[in-house]
């Protein structure tokens, strides 16, 4: 599929990455609220390619894990999906990925890499940290059981100053929303509903392909 790259005027990009297994609407709650609270052109789903041994029972493949993105944002003119690290050969670095969007956008566009708040903790066992925080900035969005407390640490770490952090780490309130791929496979197994927790297109490929049974 091909994004809304075009690097002649600078744009403000989000950047959500994840392994969209599967995607669920507390991903695009939290693109739409970012899209809205920082005033960005548009979202680019980023979603993992496989992995090289297969570490966990359901894991869906890459293939559908994209395909389920596409369907679940497909109605929205400001969502797009890559498939840069579907594609890449051998293991993706989220560097590689930065950098990649960068040339795309031209140095003018400002990136903005969304992730919930587990996730960002997470940056700091990243390959490359340093340099990702000189590509992109974060939004990090608040969800339900996590403690802000630690962020504010991670910010302290990575920056000299408190004013270089918050011009680059920013924390997003988004309704709370407890959904996760975790549950929603879970479920699933187990035979319980998962509509409305995740598209309804999104169901409807679940069920079609037999998928996390
Ligand atoms: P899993 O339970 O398999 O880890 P997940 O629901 O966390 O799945 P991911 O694909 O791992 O989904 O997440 C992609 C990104 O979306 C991460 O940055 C994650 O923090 C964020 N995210 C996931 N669920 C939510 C949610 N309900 N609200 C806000 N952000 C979320
Ligand atoms: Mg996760």
């Amino acid at each position: 599929m091909i994004i809304n790259a075009s690097n002649d005027e600078p744009k403000k990009i989000g950047i959500m990455g994840g392994t969209f297994n599967p995607v669920h609407h507390g991903h695009l709650v939290t693109a739409q609220e970012a899209l809205d609270q920082f005033g960005l052109d548009e979202v680019i789903f980023i979603p993992t390619g496989d992995p090289p041994h297969k570490i966990e029972d359901l894991l869906a493949h890459a293939e559908d894990r994209y395909l389920m993105t596409v369907i679940a944002t497909s109605s929205n003119s400001s969502f797009f999906v890559y498939r840069v690290e579907i594609d890449r050969k051998g293991k993706s670095y989220t560097i590689d990925t930065v950098k990649e969007l960068r040339k795309l956008f031209g140095s003018g566009s400002e990136l903005y890499f969304i992730t919930g708040a587990d996730a960002i903790l997470e940056i700091l066992t990243w390959k490359n940290t340093r340099e990702i925080v000189t590509l992109a900035k974060f939004i990090a969005a608040t969800r339900p059981g996590y403690d802000l407390s630690k962020i504010k640490e991670l910010k302290t770490t990575l920056f000299d100053s408190e004013d270089e952090a918050d011009r680059r780490i920013f924390i997003m309130e988004i309704p709370a929303l407890a959904i996760s791929s975790t549950d929603i496979r879970q479920r699933i197994k187990i035979g319980r509903p998962v509509n409305y927790l995740v598209p309804e297109g999104v169901n409807n490929y679940i069920l079609k392909h037999g998928l996390y049974k």
